[in-house]
């Protein structure tokens, strides 16, 4: 098999796989080689148009200790979502100055609730603990939290539980989709006309200010087992599957990317207990990639919202800049 036959067949097995393990959930993936083109060809000139925002859950230390060395290297600042309640309760959790640094540095803090429990299962009481409780946790420590996490992903399509966040943050957090569309009209799950929370039939709507879409990593699930190097793919397409939607600097649609535990070993990636785990050769692999290619790297409160038309925005590059 020629070198150019033999590329293009393993380009279309890690095409099929993450077509498998994403299925609809992340529409219009793009086959590689494709992306890979359009990447080289929108980049110097269009680099205006790439954004991305990175996001850290649960307060592992890990993440303190392997991935905010590589941010500080590019100038990147992230969004890390602590569980209030965890902080300082074992050795593989951040404590409070921990959190500090990273406050010190440029970093956003924000709220994962106090014990990272499934919201659909609680009663009033329980979820304002989990809610409410968390926002006075982090503010009794100096943190105000304006964004709100939720748990395992679940709960942004429950209305009481939306309901109670909306009480407390200014935005909610969610999974999965590969693109967040600042007018929340691009989902293939649903027709919504803009990021209204509710529809005309009184339903919850798929993406609003409660719930923003992000692209949590997972490289195991039943089928697969992906390697570091196959997950790259995976990013590859996340952050490039932008492109058709953003131009003049005008940004329509940003990955958000979600890590959880960073590893430095590959045993323990492999494991399925560690489906969400990334190596820390991948993470570094994946900021350089965002660096060379000129993505500027946001925070999810720079999102702005226009509560007249019911759009998101983003900063323009020079306040993103000065902020
Ligand atoms: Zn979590």
């Amino acid at each position: 098999m020629s070198t150019i036959k033999c590329l293009f067949v393993v380009a279309s097995i890690v095409t099929l796989a993450v077509a498998l393990i994403f299925g609809n959930s992340f529409p219009n993936a793009l086959s590689i080689s494709s992306f890979e083109n359009k990447s080289r060809l929108y980049y110097t000139s269009q680099s205006a148009n790439k954004v991305v925002m990175i996001n850290f859950d649960d307060g592992r230390k890990s993440q303190l200790i392997y991935a905010k060395p590589i941010l500080d290297k590019y100038g990147f600042k992230a969004s890390f979502f602590i569980i209030c309640g965890r902080v300082g309760t074992e050795r593989s959790s951040m404590n409070w100055q921990d959190i500090a640094e990273l406050k010190r540095d440029g970093m956003g803090i924000e709220s994962h609730s106090m014990t990272h429990i499934n919201l659909n299962k609680l009663s009033t009481n329980a979820l304002n603990f989990e809610i409410g409780g968390s926002k006075q946790c982090f503010a009794k420590h100096g943190y105000n939290t304006t964004i709100f996490g939720y748990p395992f992903n679940l709960g942004s399509n429950n209305p009481s539980v939306v309901k109670m966040v909306a009480q407390y943050y200014n935005i909610g957090r969610s999974g999965s989709d590969r693109l967040m569309f600042l007018n929340c009209k691009g989902y293939m799950k649903d027709t919504q006309a803009d990021c209204r929370i509710y529809s005309a039939n009184g339903k919850l709507t798929h993406a609003n200010r409660y719930d923003i879409r992000t692209a949590s990593f997972h490289h195991v699930n039943k089928k697969h087992n992906f390697t570091p190097a196959e997950m790259f793919h995976v990013f590859l397409q996340i952050v490039n599957g932008q492109t058709p939607y953003n131009s003049n600097g005008k940004i329509n649609a940003i990955p958000i990317i979600v890590y959880h535990d960073i590893t430095t070993s590959l045993q323990d990636y492999a494991k399925p207990s560690h489906a969400v785990s990334t190596t820390l050769d991948l993470f570094a692999q994946e900021m350089k990639y965002l660096h060379d290619n000129g993505f500027r790297v946001l925070l999810l409160d720079q999102l702005g919202y226009d509560p007249n038309n019911n759009v998101f925005y983003t900063p323009s590059p020079s306040a993103a800049a000065l902020s």
